[in-house]
């Protein structure tokens, strides 16, 4: 389809040349682009006004500003607005999404999960402590800084995020992707920060085997998914899980806590023996 004549303008006001796709999700897609003056690069997100009340897109951008920028976060660079579409310039990462990666390659080794986890962890201690959830982290939304193999990761996508805590409304009702959900927020109950760490222990489980826990044969519609992460049906038969140490299905069980306030946390995993242990194996991007 052919861009709008408003955002060719804004774009071009903006001073920022347009190229190929780098990604598409449910509500946005996100272009590479050209700062014309000084050559630089950044993603451009394109979101477009038909399908994105404006108080949502407001909840996203005031979400990134608060955030500002971290080393494992995508933080956002500048803002357009057209008639029809908001644009969010944010900082170019070019590697691709984990999502991709594990399609490519298949499961990692533990050492790379490890290094994965930590990275994410650090993500979310940052955006936990500015009073933010996440509320859709999932592979798709974890991106490579690089096509190298030991490449930094960033969280991307914070379009569900919510506030938290003192001053803001309870955080209830389903936001995400149902096989990520934890189970507190799967039943309708208020839930906290927690969940993030449990779509963790998710992401962990497919790093490390290739398949969802809840999901094993990839074949479970949305009911069937929630009646699996109710009935906390997770478990390691798998012949795959011969080869992973105990100490790494550890980090996935509790991550996997059913209940939110045994579950652990971003800092807790952030000094868990599997996670140092591993990490401090090979040198650590940033
Ligand atoms: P949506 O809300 O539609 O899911 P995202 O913010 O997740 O939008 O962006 C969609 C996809 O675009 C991502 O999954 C990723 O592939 C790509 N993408 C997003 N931000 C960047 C970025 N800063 N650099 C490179 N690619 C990106
Ligand atoms: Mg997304």
């Amino acid at each position: 389809p052919r861009r709008e004549k408003s955002l060719d303008d804004a774009l071009q006001q903006a001073r920022l040349a347009v190229g190929g796709e780098l990604g598409a999700g449910a509500f946005a897609t996100v272009h590479l682009v050209r700062r014309q003056p000084d050559g630089e690069r950044f993603a451009l997100k394109l979101v477009d006004k038909a399908r994105t009340p404006h108080d949502v897109m407001q909840r996203e951008l005031h979400v990134l500003r608060v955030i500002g920028q971290h080393q494992h976060v995508v933080s956002m660079v500048d803002f357009l607005e057209t008639p029809n579409a908001w644009g969010v310039l944010l900082d170019l990462v070019t590697g691709g999404e984990v999502f991709e990666r594990i399609c490519a390659d298949g499961a990692f080794s533990e050492q790379d999960a490890a290094a994965l986890v930590r990275q994410v962890a650090l993500a979310l201690k940052h955006v936990h402590a500015a009073g933010v959830c996440h509320r859709d982290l999932k592979p798709e939304n974890l991106l490579l800084c690089s096509p190298e193999h030991d490449a930094k990761v960033k969280l991307c996508d914070f379009g569900l995020a919510a506030f938290y805590g003192e001053g803001h409304p309870p955080m209830e009702g389903r936001s995400g992707t149902v096989g990520y959900m934890a189970p507190e927020q799967l039943r309708g109950l208020p839930y906290g920060p927690e969940v993030d760490l449990w779509a963790v222990g998710v992401i962990l489980y497919i790093l490390l085997s290739g398949f969802h826990p809840f999901d094993p044969d990839g074949s479970a519609d949305d009911d069937a998914l929630v009646a699996n992460v109710l009935a906390h049906k997770v478990d390691f038969t798998d012949e795959c899980w011969r080869h992973v140490s105990a100490g790494a299905r550890d980090v996935i069980c509790g991550l996997l806590h059913p209940d939110p306030s045994q579950r652990t946390t971003a800092d807790q995993l952030l000094s868990s023996p599997w996670v140092c242990g591993h990490a401090a194996a090979t040198p650590l991007p940033g």
